[in-house]
């Protein structure tokens, strides 16, 4: 007897069912994790989502992942309330080294999008353990930072975000570097009406903008134990980014080696025209002498801790 289904449809092609082409798995389902599924499944940004964790009650086999477009790694263990994401760096070093051959092994053409803490560190340990492409292994970085940032500087000044311009580069992290130079509102660049702006000297202190922005995630940390929903938003942004393959400029982290200066294997956040195929390229921003040295300064401290890392 023909089934309900043998019944409602009539097939009109034989082959097996189309591959999905806009797959996104999440690896880590936990607070963050799961922010970022549901940011990305309410923007209908992917065709499949796959979700993986090591928990026995969760799902932990890769082989669900197979053939994803893009990987979101949030597995980890996660900062404790008042400890530097730093701290976290060889615990997690030690879990990616069980997860990142695995998502290579089922989606070798994957962009890889890690947002673990220290996510700097951990964004250069995936690449060097997955063997991918500098361009397809990308940190959220300090994409989320600079969100807050320019919410944060429009209040201030009364307007949408969206109309203030205004990036925070480098680690995400204590030592990430407002980009003073560059924020401007219609064009108009704050520093040329305020010389001192961000400096001890500044009259108007808005320095305390940047600290209020590092600041944020130990605050939450502290009234609730975690942060979440606002970076599932902000890499549900770089997912929609790369998937409809937009050339939008994200600060993301990714292989700086090379540039301003600096000479080591570091990942740190410059702004990137990212695309369908990862980062497509970096925008030379022209900075401050002083705000190099700052850059440089996130990149030394990244490097020390990167140089004692063990097996990777
Ligand atoms: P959580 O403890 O709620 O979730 C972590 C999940 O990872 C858990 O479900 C755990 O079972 C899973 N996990 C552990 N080892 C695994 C493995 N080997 N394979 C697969 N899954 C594994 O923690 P959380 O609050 O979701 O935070 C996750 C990470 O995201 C932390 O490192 C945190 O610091 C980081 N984070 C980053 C940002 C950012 O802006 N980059 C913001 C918030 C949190």
């Amino acid at each position: 007897m023909a089934s309900t289904l043998q019944k409602l449809l009539t097939p009109m092609c034989g082959g097996p069912p189309e591959p999905p082409r806009n797959k996104v798995t999440v690896v880590g389902v936990g607070q963050v994790g799961m922010a970022c599924a549901v940011s990305i499944l309410l923007r209908e940004l992917a065709d499949e989502l796959a979700l993986v964790d090591v928990m026995e009650d969760k799902l932990k086999d890769y082989s669900v992942t197979a053939n994803s477009r893009i990987v979101v790694v949030t597995a980890g263990v996660r900062q404790q309330e008042g400890e530097s994401r730093l701290n976290l760096v060889q615990r997690n070093v030690n879990i990616f080294k069980h997860i990142v051959p695995q998502i290579v092994r089922y989606s070798p053409e994957c962009i890889i999008i890690v947002v673990s803490n220290p996510v700097d560190v951990l964004t250069y340990v995936t690449w060097r353990l997955s063997g991918l492409p500098k361009h397809r292994v990308i940190g959220s970085g300090t994409n989320l930072d600079s969100a807050r940032f320019r919410f944060l500087m429009a209040s201030q000044l009364g307007v949408h975000p969206s109309s203030f311009n205004g990036w925070i580069l480098g680690e995400h992290g204590d030592t990430s570097v407002p980009v003073w130079s560059g924020t401007n509102m219609a064009g108009v660049s704050l520093q040329a009406l305020n010389p001192d702006i961000g400096t001890d000297g500044d009259e108007e202190n808005w320095k305390e903008t940047h600290k209020m922005v590092v600041d944020s995630a130990y605050e939450v940390i502290k009234l609730k134990g975690y942060t979440n929903w606002a970076i599932g938003l902000s890499v549900a942004d770089l997912t929609e980014t790369i998937l409809r393959n937009l050339n939008r400029i994200h600060p993301v982290s990714t292989m700086v080696q090379g540039m301003y200066g600096i000479h080591e294997d570091v990942y740190l956040s410059l702004p990137c025209v990212l695309n369908g195929g990862g980062v497509a390229s970096v925008v030379n921003v022209t900075l401050t002498d002083d705000e190099v040295a700052q850059l440089q300064a996130s990149g030394a401290t990244l490097w020390d801790i990167q140089k004692d890392l063990q097996d990777i």
